[in-house]
């Protein structure tokens, strides 16, 4: 029998993290006839968040390809967004009235396999169920995996989320800007047909969201800093349902359904990854290089807009490994992107501060690190 450590595949590009930055870069260069590997940790198989897609993805999907992909997975129309933040009234936002036709509620595991697959077909060699586990650079990244298989790459490319683990273990500083956790549960057996909007609503401790996915579901996510959620034990499910309560039209909304699943919570921080000073060829892509808090409500057009980046930097790398100047490039607008971020939520945060409680305090000082 073959054993596995004692085989060496050799890549052009190896990306860790099969989301959609990982498998829209992994798609790029593959279908620019690189040699690549894309490698994901899990199966796909648990659900995953981030459903409320903006229209603002319908131009990045067509230009990946995958646009007839993405229809055929019966996403539901959004037509916008209802908010209770700054006034006990709701405020209507919808999208037709910005000239754009409508954003998307998807299944976020259905959704990253789809572009997963995408890269397949591409030509990229896939792989999952299966971590990047170490690397080390001498001339080409020398990589291990999870399951002991061995390769190396010319380009590495992390594209873990906000774990950033790659970046992480090459000394790359994540600066934190804040510890936002999201408690997440679903409602099955909900009539959606007149509910395909992105609810937001404000209370003392974070906000709810709440919105349609195919199937008659709704998802329900309560977004706190991780200290709150301990202090009231939040991701319990009486606790969570009894926060539910606290509001007035998020609770509206679901009333009529059956018991919701039990809560599970996601890390939901913001972040910037910051390379250390050296010119070793790799990149982090999507939340890995920055994480911005789910109510800009632009995670995935950012993934896979960073992912287009990613790939042309990747390749100047492959063409001109001389050249360390994409590399410069790549990490400043980042920066740029980084500044911009941070103005504009403390712009949304300061409109809003509803509550004169430490979730919304919090906000309006310099960012924590
Ligand atoms: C609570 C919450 C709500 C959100 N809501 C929205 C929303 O409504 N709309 C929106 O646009 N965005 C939303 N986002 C943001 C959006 O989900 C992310 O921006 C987007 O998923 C980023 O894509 P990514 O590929 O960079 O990272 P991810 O989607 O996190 O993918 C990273 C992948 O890497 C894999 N991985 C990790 N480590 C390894 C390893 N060592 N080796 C191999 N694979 C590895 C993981 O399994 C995962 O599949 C939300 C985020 C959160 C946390």
């Amino acid at each position: 029998m073959v054993d596995l450590a004692d085989m060496v595949t050799a890549y052009d590009v190896v990306v860790a993290g099969g989301g959609p930055a990982g498998a829209a870069t992994a798609l790029r260069l593959a279908g620019s006839g690189f040699s690549v590997a894309l490698l994901e940790r899990s199966r796909f198989d648990r659900p995953r968040v981030g459903e409320t897609l903006a229209p603002s993805v319908q131009p990045l999907l067509r230009d990946l390809g995958v646009w007839e992909r993405f229809v055929a997975l019966g996403p539901l129309p959004s037509w916008g967004t209802r908010s209770i933040w700054s006034s006990t009234e709701p405020a209507a936002h919808s999208h037709l009235e910005t000239g754009q036709a409508s954003g998307w509620h998807v299944d976020r595991r259905l959704f990253d396999r789809m572009l997963f697959d995408a890269a397949a077909e591409a030509g990229a060699s896939v792989s999952l169920g299966t971590s990047l586990s170490s690397c080390a650079y001498d001339g080409r990244w020398q990589l291990t995996c999870s399951n002991g298989r061995r390769l190396t790459a010319r380009v590495l490319i992390d594209a873990t989320g906000r774990s950033a683990t790659i970046g992480r273990s090459l000394c790359a500083r994540r600066i934190a800007f804040d510890h936002l956790v999201g408690i997440t549960a679903q409602w099955s057996g909900v009539d959606v047909t007149a509910e395909q909007y992105l609810l937001i609503e404000s209370v003392p401790d974070g906000w709810w969201y709440t919105a349609p996915l195919p199937g008659n579901v709704m998802v329900g996510m309560l977004m706190t800093d991780a200290d709150i959620c301990r202090h009231h034990n939040l991701t319990a499910p009486n606790p969570w349902r009894t926060h539910l309560t606290s509001t007035t039209a998020t609770a509206l909304r679901v009333e009529a359904a059956r018991l919701p699943t039990a809560p599970r919570v996601y890390s939901a921080a913001s972040h910037r990854l910051v390379r250390p000073g050296d010119i070793r060829p790799w990149l982090a892509v999507g939340d890995a290089a920055l994480a911005v808090d789910p109510i800009s409500g632009s995670g995935v057009p950012r993934a896979l807009r960073t992912a287009e980046a990613a790939a042309t930097t990747a390749a100047h790398l492959l063409l001109h490994p001389a050249d360390p100047t994409p590399l410069t490039t790549y990490e400043s607008t980042r920066n740029t992107e980084c500044t911009t971020y941070l103005s504009t939520r403390a712009d949304y945060y300061a409109v809003a501060l509803p509550h004169p409680t430490p979730f919304w305090t919090r906000r309006k000082l310099p960012v924590a690190s």
